[in-house]
């Protein structure tokens, strides 16, 4: 037996290990110290009343017998896929039912999606970047190259027509910078991959963020990319489903290579190697795309923009560069008087008793930037901001 040898090309992630460790050690020497956490990537506030009470009733349901559901469809029930359906539409994209796959988060297809490419294909990944696509790949032993986000292009870069790839990961909101592609910079990278017959993996995880409406949150909003970008969303962040887990990918039936319709592909892969969502789970999802559903997420939505305007006004008044916290949960700033991203976490750490997240975690060109995000709670907010005015000054 040989074992996958791709796995030990993977780097060990020490990223998060490394603070908890930091953070730990600062905190058993400074008992006094109240730390506040601005790195977390997870939600804090909890589902929504209707969310909760679809999850109940459904619940109820699997204890009778005449409304208990087994297996359900692989690629999720219509009664979600139809709800997903309007959504998109709400933003002019026509989506047919049999396009969407209803999954159990973003992270788990940006994975399987992998099943339908060969490992000859090269892949096109953003640096700094969400670890996940490098480390998916390198277990499959595809070959990768990086392509820069720095600020001379604000952390969006656009296609090199001198550079062929394969496979290309975008993402927009992107995690970590907070950055997000505008149409005109979107029809490029359609037009690059419909011309070097390339596919695009767009991950919106965060499109829920956007609130400018000239912006894309949705990949076919751009003319061109039904016949070459697959779309991966989550509810993880749109409605605190980071533990409830559901998710969708979005496969236009007009993508076709060599002949193959790859819709027709995944919905073989899905079915082979996944028996769906939980029932109750999109039945508490199905409750997200109602009216109150949406109003109710977007309160939750507003809380986390208000936390990000905060922090960002705040950088602003300092001087401190940083993009992002607009339509992003994420914000991204430069470390000031040059320090390095683990010097700036130190400084926060020892002066301030601020946590965030190093941004040369997520590749070389995050070196000197660092993640703060507005996933805390309003109150711990705006005391970490205090410490920021009270030593910045
Ligand atoms: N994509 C990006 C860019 C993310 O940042 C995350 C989670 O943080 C995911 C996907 C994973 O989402 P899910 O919880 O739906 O698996």
């Amino acid at each position: 037996m040989n074992i996958n040898k791709n796995y030990q090309n993977i780097s060990d992630s020490y990223l998060f290990s490394t603070i908890a460790k930091k953070v730990n050690e600062f905190a058993s020497n400074n008992p006094d110290k109240k730390i506040i956490r601005l790195g977390i990537g997870d939600v804090t506030l909890p589902l929504c009343k209707v969310v909760v009470e679809a999850l109940k009733k459904a619940s109820e349901e699997m204890g009778i017998k005449e409304t208990f559901h087994g297996y359900g469809p692989e690629q999720g029930y219509d009664f979600l896929k139809t709800k997903i359906q309007s959504y998109y539409k709400m933003h002019n994209v026509d989506l047919k039912l049999d396009e969407i796959f209803i999954s159990d988060g973003a992270k788990s297809d940006l994975g399987n999606i992998l099943d339908l490419f060969d490992v000859d294909n090269t892949v096109l990944v953003p640096d700094p970047v969400y670890p996940v696509y490098v480390d998916t790949n390198t277990m499959a032993g595809r070959k990768i190259i990086y392509i820069d986000a720095n600020a001379s292009n604000n952390f969006l870069p656009l296609p090199d027509k001198s550079v062929k790839a394969d496979i290309i990961y975008l993402c927009s909101p992107n995690n970590p910078t907070g950055a997000v592609y505008n149409k005109e910079q979107l029809k490029l990278w359609v037009d690059y991959a419909n011309e070097n017959k390339s596919i695009i993996l767009f991950d919106s995880a965060y499109e829920c963020f956007i609130t400018d409406e000239n912006l894309p949150r949705s990949i076919y909003e751009i003319e061109g990319a039904k016949t070459c970008a697959i779309e991966f969303c989550s509810l993880s962040k749109m409605a605190g489903f980071t533990g409830t887990r559901c998710g969708y990918t979005v496969v236009p039936e007009d993508i076709v290579f060599d002949g193959v319709i790859l819709n027709k592909m995944w919905l073989r892969r899905q079915t082979t190697k996944f028996n769906g969502v939980p029932y109750i789970v999109q039945k508490g999802a199905e409750a997200v795309f109602t009216p109150e559903g949406q109003k109710e997420i977007q309160e939750n939505l507003n809380y986390y923009k208000e936390n990000a305007k905060i922090i960002s006004d705040t950088l602003t008044k300092h001087n401190i560069w940083h993009i992002g916290g607009k339509h992003s949960p994420y914000i991204w700033l430069k470390c000031p008087n040059n320090m390095t991203s683990w010097e700036f976490f130190d400084y926060l750490l020892n002066n301030m008793q601020i946590v965030g997240t190093p941004g040369s975690g997520f590749g070389k060109n995050g070196e000197g930037y660092f993640r703060l995000t507005s996933f805390g709670s309003r109150e711990n907010t705006i005391e970490a901001m205090k410490r920021f005015d009270s030593f910045l000054k």
